[in-house]
């Protein structure tokens, strides 16, 4: 099974309800997280959800970088699903790369994306890239202009977000591109059922 970065421009989104289990990133503020709780409680879904085991990758890929303080970047993989008219994405894995990176710039090198596609090759799902992730160490959560011409010559599709994530001062934020102008969205994190929201821990009890 193989996974093409064109092939989700394509892709007929898959009709389904968000998913109910969801908490705000834990790199929000309080007051985002009480909005996005509220947003979260209505029965329409936020533009993206972020499953919590490919969450936490992508935050210790960034955190892996705080003492160098290089960016990381890599694809997020999903589905791209439609509730009552409106589209949204699931992420539920990443990929990364070898990477060509400084601190105000990342880029995969020529090495990087050929491993990049065997990794998507190998990742055994028939998911679509359904955005990207790079971090921003200790500089805040934008899209430069140097991302929006990223965004727009890659992520073709409306749905696809990119996810900025500054692990110094412990930030996250998502955003779209909407004409030239990058703008921030909702996103969640989410988890499977018989999933442990907080750790991943097995919680059995001892008899
Ligand atoms: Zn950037």
């Amino acid at each position: 099974m193989s996974v093409k970065i064109v092939s989700e421009v394509k892709r007929q989104p898959i009709t389904g309800r968000a998913p109910l289990d969801t908490k705000p990133h834990l790199w929000l503020n309080a007051e985002e997280s009480k909005i996005l709780r509220l947003r979260l409680a209505e029965d329409m879904p936020v533009p993206a959800y972020i499953n919590k085991h490919a969450e936490a990758k992508m935050r210790n890929h960034a955190l892996s970088a705080r003492k160098s303080k290089t960016e990381v970047m890599g694809l997020m993989l999903g589905e791209v699903r439609n509730w009552k008219g409106q589209e949204y994405v699931l992420v539920r894995d990443i990929v990364t790369s070898d990477l060509d990176a400084t601190a105000v710039s990342v880029k995969f090198d020529s090495a990087g994306f050929e491993k990049l596609f065997g990794k998507l090759d190998s990742a055994g799902f028939d998911y679509v890239v359904v955005g990207w992730y790079h971090s921003h160490p200790g500089y805040g959560c934008f899209l430069s202009g140097t991302d929006v011409k990223t965004h727009t010559g890659i992520f073709v599709s409306p749905h696809q977000i990119a996810l900025v994530i500054d692990p110094l001062n412990f930030e996250a934020a998502a955003f779209k591109i909407q004409g030239d102008a990058a703008v921030k969205v909702d996103f969640a994190i989410y988890w499977d059922e018989y999933d442990d929201p907080y750790g991943g821990l097995m919680r059995i009890s001892k008899r």
